[in-house]
């Protein structure tokens, strides 16, 4: 949907942001029927209102006034996309920033089968970050043999997404066609105007509080209502996820040296894996072992190598640490790992629903909070857990790490990004065994973390957002 007058744009932020006209009008210091006038285009602000009301909804002030320029809106959730549009298998390192502009251009090219000539426009943290990840060539190569022009656009900052690119085909001189589309994180883009149009809406509830109460109506688990939604292919295609991960930890824990980009990172995840002692704790070697797997995962993913996003690239190592170990500890059967990834699947799928999985849209909470709020979810399932205990233990994991900010050193995603992914994995094993006992405690629903999370996420300053900016990006020497 677009906003185009500033009336129109200014209610869509006012619902967005759940405040009724006299709630805004306190905020903005005038009363309710001034909001209504605004809001019916019977008036307009003054200078010094407007610059009021695009601080308290952080958008630029020229997105509000330009009627060429949408603010970031999120519209009414109609559902959630099915659980192959989260789990993607693909290369790193970032699925938001070279997974999803690839996906985009190939939908493009072919959606202009005719077109001898492509132009593509990255704007944002895409524009900032495309050279890192060698994003101009990638897409290039996406559009070849067709001749293709790329631009990285540094420094446009009234932007309606933190990752924006446009699309033009061309036949001669004849335009044939344009799009603005969005990387919405783990692989995923939305194209402006087509809302869902490449995610089919697969599941009507879109709130962990209507699933729950469905599962529990028909007394099933999380994991049989995702079948229910997505048929019995869906085994199939977690088979093939679990297959990708298991590689990919394997793979990491069979490489050695140092990891490209000029930071001088070792990889880890063969030296932990291998190390032991005679007099090891448990508590250790679980430690260990845990952390071995997701550096593994963390440095395939940092080296281009194939990941599987959960749910994105740069967090891709936390759940399958925490599976696998799992796995080796408990002896669970395949089909139960699948059934876990279902239940993780879910939990990731609202969150990138109502909120974001995207560092650069909220900071790393989104990328390394969802991906421990889904490790958590899929464990409470291997142990058998309450719908409540399930939610507890997502719950916590996403809450501890409210705030957390995107700030990888030269725009690499090695630091913080690979021990993060180790962290967060021993954190999502930490909130299952508090969730275990704690969780008819519970004060803080999921749903309302998700929503935390994500004005949270906004109200980070955009250094923090996977602009390399801000943070360990800036002051590391
Ligand atoms: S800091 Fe977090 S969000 Fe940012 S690139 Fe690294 S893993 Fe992704």
């Amino acid at each position: 949907m677009d906003y185009q007058t500033f009336p129109q744009k200014l209610k869509a932020l006012r619902k967005q942001n759940h405040l009724s006209q006299s709630q805004f009008g306190e905020q903005v210091g005038v009363s309710n029927r001034a909001v209504s006038k605004w809001e019916n285009g019977e008036s307009m602000p003054s200078t010094e209102k407007l610059l009021r009301i695009a601080t308290l909804f952080s958008v630029p002030l020229n997105a509000l006034l330009s009627e060429d320029v949408s603010p970031q809106v999120h519209t009414a959730v109609e559902g959630m996309p099915s659980l192959k549009e989260l789990y993607r298998i693909g290369s790193g390192p970032s699925s938001s920033h070279t997974m999803a502009p690839q996906r985009a251009a190939e939908y493009f090219r072919i959606k202009y089968p005719d077109a001898d000539r492509f132009e593509a426009e990255l704007f944002g943290s895409l524009a900032k970050m495309g050279k890192v990840y060698h994003l101009d060539s990638l897409i290039r190569e996406t559009f070849a043999p067709k001749k293709a022009v790329i631009s990285l656009r540094v420094g446009e900052d009234s932007l309606p997404h933190p990752c924006t690119m446009r699309f033009c085909a061309y036949s001669g001189k004849n335009l044939l066609g344009k799009i603005e589309a969005y990387s919405t994180g783990g692989g995923s883009f939305r194209i402006k105007g087509e809302e869902l149009s490449q995610n089919e809406s697969v599941y009507p509830e879109h709130s962990y509080t209507e699933i729950a109460s469905y599962c529990e109506q028909k007394r099933i688990r999380l994991w049989q209502y995702a079948e229910e939604k997505e048929g019995s292919q869906l085994w199939d295609y977690l088979s093939e996820v679990w297959k990708a991960m298991v590689e990919s930890i394997e793979s990491g824990l069979s490489e050695e040296g140092v990891l490209e980009g000029g930071l001088g990172v070792q990889r880890k995840a063969k030296f932990l894996y291998s190390q032991s002692h005679i007099d090891e704790s448990a508590e250790t070697r679980e430690n260990r072992l845990v952390c071995a797997y997701a550096f593994a995962v963390s440095e395939q993913n940092a080296s281009f190598g194939k990941v599987v996003t959960a749910p994105t690239c740069g967090a891709a190592g936390v759940l399958p640490a925490v599976l696998r170990y799992a796995k080796e500890k408990r002896g669970f059967s395949d089909r139960e790992i699948l059934q876990s990834l279902a239940t993780a699947g879910i939990v990731g799928n609202l969150i990138k629903t109502n909120a974001s999985v995207i560092g650069a849209e909220c900071g790393c909470q989104a990328e390394i909070g969802s991906a421990c709020a889904m490790a958590a979810a899929a464990l409470g399932e291997l142990y058998g857990m309450s719908l409540n205990q399930i939610e507890y233990a997502a719950e916590i994991a996403i809450e501890h790490h409210l705030g957390l900010t995107c700030d990888p050193i030269k725009g690499l995603v090695q630091i913080p990004c690979i021990e993060r992914n180790a962290v967060a994995a021993m954190r999502a094993i930490n909130a299952v065994n508090l969730a275990n006992f704690l969780s008819d405690t519970r004060k803080i629903s999921f749903d309302l973390v998700v929503k935390t999370m994500y004005e949270t996420g906004r109200d980070l300053s955009r250094v923090y957002k996977e602009t390399s900016e801000g943070g360990l990006a800036k002051l590391y020497l």
